[in-house]
């Protein structure tokens, strides 16, 4: 048990700023977790807040969620928890009580104290339903959404699209069960469907992981272009690389692209927002993010 806690009083971050007061203290979770885009989009905020606080990342797996969790609440610097792959479900058991987002999907990417409830959410959703109106000024009711995938993030984005009451979703994905499945978050107004129904989408989000730098799938496209016409908007929610294949051929068919940069921004912001009761500085987050993944590529 102890051992996390030295982990995170021992980081570089942490003994630079224990010297000046009592700094509130954010980490993400997960294994592996040095890659993480999370320090760099918290600290960037906590700094231009001019917030006492800092964001670490520690690697914690499956086996050691329960002492991890332990372990937060009987350190009362640790004011919020991002948590990722492999622990959005392995920490459920540990936590007081689940926000209704995070019950419906079985997933947490988001712990926070409400009062002295230690409470796990998921921002995911959420996150995708107000980056797509940030970036387009547009609204969701009445619109029609194709969703390719039936992962995590799908099932975020579906949830999130009936709770914002989408006219209708089609769920398409290689495995049909579990798009059976990430369907049923959708409500009535969401069906499983078939690459051919894309056509008549008005907006059309890559939620598979295809397409995503450093990985098997990396270069390629999770539809052809033939399926995307110019009236549409499709959304990668993959955010590395910036412009990912489909996004380029989106915007060849006429398309417009969005990238799934602004999801993961306003997913943390969401998040930020819950531990320090201050709105994010989202767009200036944003620009960060953007440098420094285009520099890594
Ligand atoms: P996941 O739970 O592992 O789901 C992966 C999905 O991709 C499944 O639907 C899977 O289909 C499909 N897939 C993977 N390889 C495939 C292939 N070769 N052919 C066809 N389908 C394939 O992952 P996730 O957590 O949902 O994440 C999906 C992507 O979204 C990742 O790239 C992740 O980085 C991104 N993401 C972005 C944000 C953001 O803030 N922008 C947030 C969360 C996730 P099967 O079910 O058939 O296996």
């Amino acid at each position: 048990m102890q051992q996390y806690k030295s982990a995170w009083r021992e980081s570089s971050v942490v003994a630079d700023t224990l010297d000046v007061g009592s700094p509130s203290l954010a980490l993400v979770i997960g294994q592996p977790i040095e890659h993480s885009l999370s320090p760099m989009i918290y600290n960037t905020a906590f700094a231009i807040d001019n917030l006492n606080w800092k964001y670490s990342a520690l690697e914690v797996s499956k086996e050691q969620a329960q002492d991890f969790i332990n372990d937060i609440r009987e350190d009362k610097y640790v004011r919020g928890v991002s948590v990722t792959m492999p622990l959005k479900e392995a920490v459920i058991p540990y936590l007081d009580q689940l926000t209704e987002a995070a019950n419906e999907l079985k997933a947490v990417n988001c712990i926070y104290w409400e009062e002295e409830t230690l409470t796990g959410h998921n921002t995911d959703g959420d996150g995708f339903i107000n980056s797509l109106i940030a970036d387009t000024g547009e609204g969701i009711p009445g619109s029609v959404f194709a969703v390719v995938g039936a992962g995590g993030a799908a099932r975020s984005v579906i949830r999130s699209l009936r709770q914002a009451s989408a006219e209708k979703i089609i769920v398409i994905n290689r495995n049909h069960e579990k798009a059976e499945f990430a369907a049923e978050l959708g409500g009535e107004n969401a069906e499983v469907g078939t690459l051919d129904s894309v056509t008549n989408c008005k907006y059309v989000i890559n939620a598979t992981s295809i397409g995503m730098a450093g990985t098997d799938n990396e270069g390629m496209l999770p539809l052809a272009a033939r399926y995307l016409t110019s009236s549409q908007t499709v959304i990668d929610l993959v955010y590395n690389p910036i412009e990912t294949p489909l996004l380029l051929e989106a915007r060849k068919k006429g398309a417009t692209a969005i990238s799934g940069i602004g999801m993961l921004v306003h997913q943390a912001a969401l998040q930020y927002q819950l531990w320090t009761g201050n709105n994010a500085p989202i767009e200036k987050i944003q620009k960060e993010v953007i440098n420094i993944i285009s520099k890594n590529n």
